[in-house]
């Protein structure tokens, strides 16, 4: 949607197929990179919880899209960009290998 992709390259389109949510549970949940951050965001908020780093186009941009550009927006200031707030990622290489890459969050409490 943002241009991020429009030189010569193999366009991978997500939103068809890769548009699970995860169930979410305290401050963590899953989702697919097609799943739109509108959807994602609905269900977060039905839990009181929200991912604060969602751009201005937050009704057209995918998690897949924000994960990959580390967006920002009218709460960055204060809370980050969405690097903070991803803890997990599934990505597959270009060659086909598949890895799991996981971090640990720093909270206002964490001692380290
Ligand atoms: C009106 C408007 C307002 C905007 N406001 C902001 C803003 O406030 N803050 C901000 O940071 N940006 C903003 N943007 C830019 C952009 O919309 C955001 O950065 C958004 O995060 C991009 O998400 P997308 O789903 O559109 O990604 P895309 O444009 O589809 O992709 C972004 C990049 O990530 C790559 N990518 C996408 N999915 C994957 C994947 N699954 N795996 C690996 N790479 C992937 C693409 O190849 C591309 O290089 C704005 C854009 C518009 C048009």
């Amino acid at each position: 949607m943002a241009g991020g992709a429009i030189n010569e390259s193999i366009i991978v389109d997500f939103a068809k197929h890769f548009t699970h949510i995860g169930p979410i549970n305290g401050l963590s949940g899953t989702a697919q990179p097609g799943v739109f951050y509108r959807d994602f965001e609905r269900e977060t908020l039905k839990k009181h919880v929200l991912m604060p780093s969602y751009p201005a186009s937050r009704d057209m941009c995918q998690i897949g899209g924000i994960t990959a550009n580390n967006s920002g927006g009218e709460k960055s200031l204060e809370y980050g960009k969405v690097e903070n707030f991803v803890t997990e990622l599934k990505v597959v290489l270009p060659t086909a290998k598949s890895i799991q890459l996981s971090r640990s969050i720093k909270t206002a409490s964490s001692q380290d």
